[in-house]
């Protein structure tokens, strides 16, 4: 099944739940909450205001249940998490094209100063195959586009 990356929201997290949670455990927290903040159960003192954002986190929850409380999407849904996950580990310091470092004619390839004093540094050789470069001083992360 064909299946469309969501916006990236923490569905877990509305439903005040944990990745570790059961589908019993998920459903539950989702009854619940959906019992809240169901339009219909408003009572007529609250505010419009307040009202619309009701309504917008019942919808919330409804689309979060729509993913979490489906064994397919869920698993979809965990498996791209884990990847941004290890995307978040790199310290991504910026995105550069490579146009935008500059050459180093002697030692035939591109640098770029970090903030911190020290240099990205890939060589001609490399950059068709490296996207991610380490600063040679500290621990940021630049990503190359081509
Ligand atoms: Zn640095």
């Amino acid at each position: 099944m064909a299946f469309e990356r969501i916006t990236q929201k923490d569905w877990y997290k509305i439903l005040g739940a944990k990745p570790s949670d059961s589908l019993t455990e998920l459903k539950r927290k989702y009854q619940k909450l959906i019992l809240l903040y169901h339009p219909d159960k408003q009572s007529a003192d609250v505010a419009a205001a307040e009202v619309e954002k009701r309504v917008q986190r019942f919808i919330e929850i409804d689309q979060a249940w729509k993913i979490l409380g489906n064994e397919e999407t869920k698993k979809e849904y965990d498996l791209q998490q884990r990847e941004d996950n290890l995307t978040k580990e790199w310290p991504l310091h910026a995105q550069i094209y490579l146009e935008d470092m500059s050459w180093n004619e002697g030692g035939q390839c591109y640098t770029l100063s970090c903030r911190c004093g020290g240099n990205y540094t890939v060589s001609q050789t490399e950059t068709k195959e490296v996207s991610l470069v380490c600063c040679d001083t500290c621990s940021l992360v630049i990503e190359i586009l081509q």
